[in-house]
């Protein structure tokens, strides 16, 4: 935690080019393309360097928690073969495999690539108590997962389609 302030201030001193040099906290993620786990640094950015990388509209809802308009999403219908990376930081996180559609209006997946890809926090947003997902390399808002997905897992992870990239299969090689 002091590690990360520290890293911080200096960032904020010296400018944008040294936050992304500064030894960030290790994390372990699985990728698809090594099909294996691997270790990798949290991507940290400072609010401006997400506002220069990030549409308005990404912002919104990456960094401030939003949620995109339903049925807004090119991604929404996409029904090939790909994956889906993070808009923030182009990591893994969900396969066309595990795509659905839920009928909601926005991109469902019934599992993420891996757990380890995903991180959740509790949303009590709105009297309502959810689970927010969000990318766990550059903590980016993804959307929620709620337990009304179909099998194998059961869960529905309902995600803003603003904060996904689609990489079709033959364009990732
Ligand atoms: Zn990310």
């Amino acid at each position: 935690m002091t590690m990360r302030i520290i890293g911080l201030a200096i960032g904020l001193l010296f400018g944008a080019g040294v936050t992304a040099t500064l030894a960030a906290e290790p994390i372990r993620i699985y990728s698809l393309d090594k099909a294996d786990y691997l270790m990798t640094e949290k991507v940290e950015k400072t609010e401006a360097q997400w506002r220069q990388l990030l549409t308005p509209l990404q912002y919104k809802v990456m960094r401030e928690q939003g949620t995109e308009a339903a049925y807004t999403s090119p991604l929404h219908a996409i029904k090939k073969e790909g994956v889906y990376r993070c808009a923030g930081c182009g990591l893994e996180l969900f396969h066309s495999d595990q795509k659905y559609d839920s009928v909601t209006g926005w991109p469902s997946f019934y599992a993420p690539v891996d757990r380890a890809n995903v991180g959740f926090e509790t949303d009590r947003k709105f009297f309502v108590t959810r689970t927010e997902v969000h990318c766990i390399r550059c903590e980016s808002h993804l959307g929620h997962v709620f337990e009304d997905g179909p099998k194998p897992t059961g869960l529905r992870y309902c995600i803003n389609g603003v904060s996904l990239v689609f990489k079709e299969k033959s364009a990732d090689k």
